[in-house]
């Protein structure tokens, strides 16, 4: 049976992939510090191939018997968390990363990299396709989480090359769906909690910058493809639906039958002003785009806050 060891087990995109390779048939250990993922994203899962090991990535990772994948997606990923986090979000991107890639050596295992759609940061070019470079700021408040990924990819393909480790790296764009943090102030959970609370929806700038949104199933599906092709360079993997912001949260309005009101607040520095991902590669390589609409993911997506509303408030 396949072993396949998760790091970030225990974090949105993470606990989604535990129990997708379980339905593979394999046996998943999912490896996370829950500094931003949280026990409560796994603890359904009842299934004797499935282990959960409480541990920080940053240090030397052991793990007995055979390992076959290794899927690297811990990491603070939200903008808010990556700015209060800013040294263990480049701890997680670095070292950890090398800590995975280690082990995937050590056990001779394919390698996954989750990477981002911000290592092309405020993008000139649009659609951003993978052979794009990025317009990255160091030295903004991004640059930990951007700078680490990019570094997170070099070391990959390093391990690639050097050490002939069997790597991949999908750079994953906007995703959203059950078991994000309620508020960990991405704009997906930000915008239900507030129409939830029955409070004004807080839209950052003008509202004019875009993105497109990818729901969680398509994502988890691009993954499996992905790990399971032969591409070894970065293959973006996310919606093409591009929309602004404002015209997202009159979205969230109409889905949820909310009629409250929308107030502007400042744009946060380096706020990407558009994004969305070229998928000629996914689809070419992989045969993958997204499936599920809009509209229905995000309908799906209140439904899960509505029903954990209580469970997600802020203690104390
Ligand atoms: N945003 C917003 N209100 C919020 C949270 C986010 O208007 O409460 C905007 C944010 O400025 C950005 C977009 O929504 O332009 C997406 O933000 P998010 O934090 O989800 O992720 P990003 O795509 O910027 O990494």
């Amino acid at each position: 049976m396949p072993v396949t060891l998760i790091t970030g087990g225990a974090g949105f995109i993470g606990s989604h992939l535990c129990e997708r390779f379980l339905a593979e048939g394999h046996h998943v250990i999912a490896m996370d510090n829950l500094l931003t993922g949280s026990v409560a994203n796994i603890e359904h899962i009842r299934d004797p191939r499935f282990h959960f090991i409480h541990h920080d990535v940053t240090e030397y990772i052991y793990v007995k018997g055979p390992v076959h994948n290794v899927l690297h997606f811990a990491s603070p990923a939200s903008p808010a968390d990556y700015l209060r986090m800013p040294i263990q979000t480049l701890k997680v991107g670095s070292l950890g990363t090398h800590k995975a890639l280690g082990l995937a050596r050590e056990k001779n295992a394919r390698f996954l990299l989750a990477s981002t759609s911000e290592v092309y940061g405020d993008p000139e070019v649009h659609p951003q396709p993978e052979s794009y470079w990025g317009n990255v700021n160091p030295v903004g408040p991004r640059g930990v989480y951007d700078e680490a990924k990019r570094f997170a990819e070099a070391m990959t393909i390093a391990y690639h090359r050097y050490h002939g480790v069997d790597t991949r790296i999908a750079r994953i764009f906007n995703t959203y769906g059950p078991r994000m943090r309620m508020y960990d102030g991405r704009v997906v959970p930000s915008f239900i909690a507030s129409v939830l609370r029955n409070e004004p929806i807080t839209v950052y700038g003008s509202g004019k910058q875009t993105r497109s949104f990818c729901y969680i199933d398509d994502l988890v599906e691009g993954i499996w493809r992905l790990l399971n092709s032969n591409e070894v360079m970065p293959v973006n993997l996310g919606s093409e639906f591009e929309m602004s912001i404002e015209d997202f949260a009159h979205l969230i309005k109409r889905l949820a039958k909310s009629d409250v009101p929308i107030v502007y607040h400042p744009l946060p520095e380096d706020d990407p002003k558009t994004r969305r991902p070229d998928l000629t590669k996914a689809r070419t390589l992989l045969g993958w785009e997204p499936k599920v609409s809009l509209e229905e993911g995000l309908s799906r997506t209140i439904e899960y806050f509505r029903a954990n509303y209580e469970r997600t408030q802020p203690q104390g």
